[in-house]
């Protein structure tokens, strides 16, 4: 008797065009901040299947909760420093604490999350012949000396400092897309995301958007770390979640800064978020933590001219509509004016 062989699979393996008309989409740390916005975005095309996985170190299912029992929707408790057998064919490489006082907490761990992680994904991602983006960070440009900062730049970043396993951690992550790039074909896509921020960031989270909101919400002080003149440029979290699926779905590798070019000192920030809030509360200039860059902002001209992306929501745009966020979630409405 002959055995008849199936036919060979098809090669690099594509899940969806093999077994159904559906793109599957994996989104490591999707019950986070940026993670949950972009799973919402995901979610709204009928043809895609969303997987997250997530540990819960900085997200919560809270974040996701409008999806969970959704049938295009999975969730996974899963550790990214571990092997993961999963059949997708993109994957959005989220899974990193982002606030500096949640990566510095384990620092060894956010190292491993980094590496590790990113590594496994990339194993998995040449197993199945999926697509993978990372969320690289403008921190790989450390303190920069070019002003705003260009991809084509490389940084200046402390190899041993406190913020070394987060900045140094994301160049390694980089330098293996690539490596993975050259060595066995895959297809890397790359990030260099800027301050987001936006509804559903940690309360207690430790950046400065959600600290001086939270503060000025509770008629806390406003706590300016020393000197108060470093730059950083925010971005709108919907803008952030356009970037990522237009860099994804678009046909360059990048890296690619993503990002707001509008700049602020901190005290800047901090008078804007206090006119907005509460025009009584005070600012008080605290110690500042190592290394700490002194400015930052983006060159978006790669992101506009490739990806057709730019920024659409401001500062003065986007405050409002995370003060709403955090009312709710403190449980304080908004005086009424009389
Ligand atoms: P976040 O802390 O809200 O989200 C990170 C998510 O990853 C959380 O849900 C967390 O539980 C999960 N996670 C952490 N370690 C994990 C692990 N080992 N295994 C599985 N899950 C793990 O942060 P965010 O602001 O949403 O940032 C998302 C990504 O964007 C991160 O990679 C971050 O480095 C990058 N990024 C963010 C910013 C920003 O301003 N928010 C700036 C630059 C880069
Ligand atoms: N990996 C994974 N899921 C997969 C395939 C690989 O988590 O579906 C992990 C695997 O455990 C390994 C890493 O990804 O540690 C790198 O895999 P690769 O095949 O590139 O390297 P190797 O296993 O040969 O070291
Ligand atoms: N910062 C501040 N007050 C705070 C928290 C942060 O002035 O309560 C400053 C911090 O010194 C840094 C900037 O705000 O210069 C951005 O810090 P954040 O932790 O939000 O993000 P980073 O860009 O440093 O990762």
């Amino acid at each position: 008797q002959t055995i008849t062989k199936p036919p060979p699979l098809p090669s690099p393996l594509r899940f969806s065009k093999f077994f159904q008309s559906n793109l599957r989409i994996l989104v490591t740390g999707g019950a986070g901040f940026i993670g949950s916005h972009l799973v919402d975005k995901l979610m709204e095309n009928e043809k895609n299947e969303v997987i997250v996985i997530d540990n819960y170190f900085t997200g919560s299912k809270d974040n996701l909760k409008k999806w969970i029992g959704h049938p295009r929707f999975e969730l996974i408790r899963h550790d990214v420093t571990e092997t993961l057998l999963l059949e997708v064919d993109q994957i959005y490489h989220l899974a990193c604490p982002a606030s500096p006082i949640f990566y510095k907490y384990n620092p060894v761990k956010t190292i491993k999350t980094n590496v590790i992680g990113t590594l496994n994904m990339l194993g998995l991602a040449k197993r199945v012949g999926a697509r993978i983006l990372l969320t690289s960070t403008s921190e790989v440009y450390g303190d920069p000396i070019e002003h705003p900062q260009k991809e084509e730049y490389w940084g200046n970043v402390n190899p041993i400092g406190v913020r070394s396993c987060y900045d140094e951690g994301k160049r390694v992550a980089e330098t293996l897309m690539f490596d993975y790039h050259r060595q066995h074909g895959l297809e890397i896509r790359i990030a260099r995301i800027f301050n987001t921020y936006g509804p559903r960031m940690n309360i207690d989270d430790g950046r400065v958007v959600s600290n001086f909101i939270a503060q000025a919400i509770r008629g806390e002080p406003l706590t300016v770390q020393a000197p108060g003149t470093q730059t950083r440029s925010f971005c709108y979290v919907s803008d952030m979640v356009d970037g990522l699926i237009r860099l994804m779905d678009g046909d360059h590798t990048g890296p690619i800064n993503i990002g707001n070019p509008g700049e602020f000192t901190m005290m800047e920030l901090a008078e804007a978020v206090k006119e907005l809030i509460d025009p009584k509360v005070p600012l008080k200039i605290v110690e500042n933590t190592p290394d700490d860059p002194r400015q930052r902002k983006p060159d978006i001209t790669k992101a506009n001219e490739l990806l057709g992306w730019e920024p659409k929501i401001t500062l003065r745009e986007g405050l409002p509509l995370m003060e709403e966020d955090f009312r709710q979630r403190l449980g304080v409405p908004k005086k009424q004016a009389n």
